[in-house]
């Protein structure tokens, strides 16, 4: 069966390979496709497409929003976005501007609860011209030596609720769907169980985002059990949605995670992004 995988970080994000060797690697294990679906930033496809098409590995050009759903905090992916639309390409830039302020003001907390980092050490753990995320100021912090681990650096500074926190600008889940619309792509929401909701919830949740013009549910996925995926099957037939898959692969940033396999249960047929293709009205490949 030929097998994929439509979420997989770089990194342009908080990934630890870079857009080619992802599309490498998703070669050698004999993936037929995957989706680079970097969070708010499109900066990795066009190296990962180019390597994909030397190699003969179908890339599809992603994106993985952090989106604001009535006060929480929920991802949305897109497939298929134009690389190279204008509008997408702004909104991202106001993306980038906004984290960058979000950083000084982590920045200055953590000097304020005795941990000062510069700007440098950020730059240094993330890698050049990628997206500054917490997870790179855990790792600064960890290179630092300020903690032992970088489960620490969330459990006590820069975790949700904890002193260093600061909130993310983010677009609300109905920007983002449209955003992703306007590009030419369709708009799935990501990893629906790691939200904190029961079945019933998040049932709810999808069929509000389906009035709002959401196009698919990520089904398969990493840590969901059976009985997750079968109950979101289900949902996305009844509703009329693209049931996806992906890893989440993010290199060694999640141990023993693999890439297409997950924690070694995971397998996303290929037929999962046929629908895609066919909902798009793409040719088959
Ligand atoms: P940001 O988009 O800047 O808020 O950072 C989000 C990233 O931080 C996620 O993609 C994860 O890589 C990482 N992250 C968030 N929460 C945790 C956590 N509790 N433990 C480890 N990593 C986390
Ligand atoms: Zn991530
Ligand atoms: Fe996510
Ligand atoms: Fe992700």
């Amino acid at each position: 069966m030929k097998l994929i995988d439509l979420h997989v970080h770089s990194t342009a994000s908080d990934g630890t390979l870079t857009p080619s060797e992802l599309a490498v690697y998703a070669h050698t294990k004999g993936l037929s496709a995957i989706a680079l679906t970097d969070h708010d930033t499109i900066s990795g496809i066009e190296e990962c497409m180019q390597k994909g098409h030397e190699i003969g590995l179908t890339v599809i050009p992603g994106i993985e929003f952090s989106a604001d759903h009535y006060g929480k905090e929920v991802h949305i992916l897109g497939y298929y976005i134009n690389p190279k639309d204008e509008t997408l390409s702004a909104q991202l830039e106001d993306l980038i501007v906004a984290r960058s302020k979000r950083n000084e003001m982590v920045l200055q907390k953590l000097s304020e609860v005795g941990c000062p980092l510069e700007l440098e050490d950020l730059i240094s753990a993330a890698g050049k011209d990628a997206v500054i995320t917490r997870a790179h100021i855990a790792k600064a912090l960890l290179n630092k030596g300020y903690i032992k681990e970088r489960s620490e650096a969330f459990s006590k500074y820069i975790g949700e609720g904890k002193p260093c926190f600061v909130p993310k600008a983010r677009f609300t889940t109905n920007q983002c769907i449209k955003l992703i619309h306007q590009a030419g792509g369709v708009a799935v929401l990501a990893h629906p169980m790691l939200y904190g909701y029961n079945r019933s919830e998040i049932t709810q949740l999808i069929k509000g985002m389906k009035a709002a013009g959401l196009d698919g549910v990520e089904c398969l996925y990493s840590t969901h059990t059976k009985e997750d995926t079968h109950h979101l099957l289900q949902v996305c037939s009844h509703l009329n949605l693209l049931p996806t898959g992906g890893s989440d692969f993010h290199g060694t940033n999640k141990p023993n995670l693999d890439l297409g396999c997950g924690y070694g249960q995971l397998a996303i047929p290929f037929k999962l992004l046929a629908s895609i293709q066919q909902h798009l009205g793409l040719s088959l490949r």
